[in-house]
């Protein structure tokens, strides 16, 4: 069974979206310096509406992260166990995904790269170990 995920696009996340379907993952930008995931119309740090979307380097690290081994969601039980993660890009923006790989290594700190997993039929950003 494949587990899709519905997402609503908008005119503010769009390119977020349209990025992951190219094997990119944007985010966005303020001239105030600031970086940030998930997208908003304003700048989260001073509301400046004036935000540019710049590209990741795929590069981040592991913040935190759960195992899921009960399936709350009976649409999750053929991923059990799963892992849900906050890793953090190189650039500085936070986002929620899952890690593959050996994650028995899962630590605070851990450098893990992009995977955009593109057999979905709206792509996700998740990260590999
Ligand atoms: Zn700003």
């Amino acid at each position: 069974m494949t587990t899709e995920i519905a997402v609503d696009v908008d005119s503010i996340n769009k390119p977020y979206w349209d990025g992951l379907k190219q094997g990119q993952l944007f985010y966005q930008a303020c001239q105030c310096g600031h970086h940030w995931l998930p997208p908003s119309r304003h700048c989260p740090a001073c509301l400046n509406e004036n935000v540019t979307w710049q590209q990741a380097s795929g590069e981040a690290t592991v913040v935190s992260w759960v195992v899921y081994h009960v399936a709350y969601n009976p649409e999750f039980k053929d991923r059990l166990p799963y892992n849900v993660a906050i890793v953090r890009l190189r650039e500085g923006p936070q986002l929620i995904t899952n890690i593959e790989g050996d994650t028995q290594r899962l630590a605070v700190g851990e450098t893990v790269r992009l995977k955009v997993d593109l057999g979905l039929e709206q792509p996700l950003a998740r990260f590999s170990i």
